[in-house]
């Protein structure tokens, strides 16, 4: 099962992307987690993606092409993969179509959870990690049980410097100019199911194992 998860920042894609990498056992292979892991490690990879990410900005194709190149090719996503977060651009999905190809395999569906911009904003900036296991939660939606702490590790909960009031408008915008062609992209492949990302996250997850299991395109 090779799946892309899309949706715009604060969709639910590392929310959902927990649920589908349990009931399916693939990975989730997060691009801008892995962004997020180099720049805690200050790698020189971690230096170059936080100058963009500051921003709002999208790393350079070819810097998250390499990345997701070389993760693809690791044990653990030889039975499949959740990518999410990528592609963003067009480049990067004739990029992955051709490194799937050169090793005879393909994307079975890209599921794209649809959520109104001001929905998007709300859950941005409400949006607290966890620092030891990078959990998701939600001041308001899906808050933890003692407020700063994980409720699966104990772990202390941060905001990501890019879910600030300031930065999050720019991500956004940035985000929907570059989905437009990304979603033409895929429909024209007939791989392309829309999700509606409103609603409970179980809710949302009940219809991303529908589209995946029944077909549903
Ligand atoms: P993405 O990975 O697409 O940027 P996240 O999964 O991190 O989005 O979700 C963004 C924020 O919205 C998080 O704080 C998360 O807890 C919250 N959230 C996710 N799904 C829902 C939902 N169905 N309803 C309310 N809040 C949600
Ligand atoms: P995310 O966690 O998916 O919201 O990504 C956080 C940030 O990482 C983005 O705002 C970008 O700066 C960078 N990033 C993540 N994935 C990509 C990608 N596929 N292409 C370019 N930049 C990316």
């Amino acid at each position: 099962m090779n799946l892309i998860l899309m949706g715009l920042p604060g969709a639910g894609k590392g929310t959902q992307a927990e649920r589908i990498r349990e009931a399916y056992g693939i990975p989730h292979i997060s691009t801008g987690d892995m962004f997020r892991a180099a720049v805690s490690a200050g790698t020189t990879l971690g230096q170059e993606a936080k100058r963009y990410m500051d921003q709002g900005a999208l790393v350079p194709d070819a810097v998250t092409i390499g990345i997701v190149r070389e993760r693809l090719t690791e044990a653990d996503a030889r039975n499949g993969f959740l990518l999410d977060g990528f592609p963003r651009t067009v480049p990067q999905a004739e990029a992955l179509e051709a490194m799937l190809r050169d090793i005879g395999r393909a994307i079975d569906r890209v599921l794209y959870i649809d959520v109104p911009h001001d929905i998007l904003v709300r859950r941005l900036t409400g949006r607290r990690i966890c620092r030891q296991c990078g959990a998701t939660y939600h001041l308001e939606f899906n808050p933890p049980k003692n407020p700063g702490v994980c409720d699966r590790c104990g772990g202390a909960l941060y905001q990501r410097d890019d879910d600030k009031p300031e930065t999050v408008e720019t991500r956004l915008h940035v985000n929907r100019e570059q989905t437009a062609p990304l979603l033409d992209f895929y429909r024209a492949r007939r791989l392309l199911a829309v999700i509606d990302g409103l609603g409970a996250i179980d809710d949302v997850f009940r219809r991303l194992r529908a589209a995946i299991e029944k077909g549903d395109r």
